[in-house]
């Protein structure tokens, strides 16, 4: 599966930094998916390889703007540019009266089935090749977290099993791999599950919304990869007169480590730190507790998994 981060800034954009939206597509697919949907993503999206017309779903994680203000946008382009495909959009409580509203009122029609649908806490949402939970999140409005997991990955093609079958090398190793069973030489036949090894478990990826308590993803430890926000520096948390429900870079640190995350991004950064050298210091206070593969996630940057 492949990740781009669309936007990795906190509230406001910045000029290196676009508000939050996240790209996922599956292992084997066209189709993509969309977290959250801040302003200008749809500009983001033109940006890279992917396009409107494969979007699939949208699942928002609050209704917070810097996390939904550009789903209007895009919804209505997608019209524009005759995208028939239908699409699904995923959020919390009011996401729907929201868009009826938008849509009313500057009587957008769009020439693609749209369903909204408004999401509770501990769903899980099923599709073909993965499914997605969701978390509710500690944060000043509801917010949830998905979890996604691909489903169980085809065993790996064992070779020497093959071999020890009599099957020889060559178009009918390629067909035992493609999961065909062969008729060799004798007339003996060899079906492709005696020369595959156990399915292999999906990979899961936990996305955070806006959230104070990176540990309400503990059901999930071991997961390959977390994407969560690091909004704020712990000195700097510490010394707001007002106290917003976002993670500090240490908090989120510790957090990952006790759940012993494969591979930890780091996003959704305040403004402030719109520089090198306080990603630098962000990095150092993750790293204070976390010991796996980190990312501090910046605009377009892709992940492969
Ligand atoms: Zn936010
Ligand atoms: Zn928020």
């Amino acid at each position: 599966m492949e990740l781009t981060f669309l936007g990795t800034s906190a509230g406001v954009p910045t000029r290196r930094r676009n508000v939050s939206a996240l790209a996922l597509r599956p292992r084997q697919s066209s189709d993509w998916l969309l977290f959250d949907c801040g302003e200008a993503t749809q500009h983001q999206i033109m940006k890279t390889p992917l396009s409107l017309y494969h979007l699939r779903r949208i699942f928002i994680t609050h209704l917070h703007g810097d996390h939904v203000y550009g789903l209007f946008g895009l919804l209505a382009s997608r019209g524009m540019l005759l995208c028939e495909g239908p699409l699904e959009v995923y959020g919390p409580s009011g996401l729907k009266e929201m868009l009826r509203t938008v849509m009313d009122l500057s009587q957008l029609r769009l020439p693609y089935e749209l369903t909204v649908r408004e999401i509770t806490a501990d769903q899980i949402l099923e599709f073909d090749d993965y499914r997605i939970e969701t978390v509710a999140l500690s944060h000043s409005i509801t917010c949830y977290g998905y979890v996604y997991t691909e489903s169980d990955r085809p065993g790996r093609f064992d070779p020497d099993k093959a071999r020890r079958l009599g099957v020889p090398e060559g178009p009918l190793f390629g067909r035992l791999q493609q999961g065909e069973s062969v008729t060799l030489p004798d007339g003996c036949r060899v079906e492709s599950r005696d020369v595959m090894g156990a399915p292999r478990p999906g990979r899961r990826v936990l996305i955070g919304g806006d959230n104070d308590r990176p540990e309400l993803f503990a059901p999930y430890r071991g997961a390959d990869l977390m994407i969560h926000e690091a909004t704020y520096l712990q000195k700097d948390f510490d010394r707001l007169p007002r106290k917003f429900r976002h993670t500090t870079a240490r908090q989120l640190g510790k957090a990952a480590a006790e759940m012993k995350i494969k591979r930890l991004a780091a996003t959704h950064f305040s403004a402030r730190y719109d520089s090198e050298e306080k990603m630098i210091e962000i990095e150092r206070e993750i790293r204070e507790n976390y010991r796996g593969e980190l990312i501090l996630a910046s605009d377009l940057m892709r992940i492969e998994l």
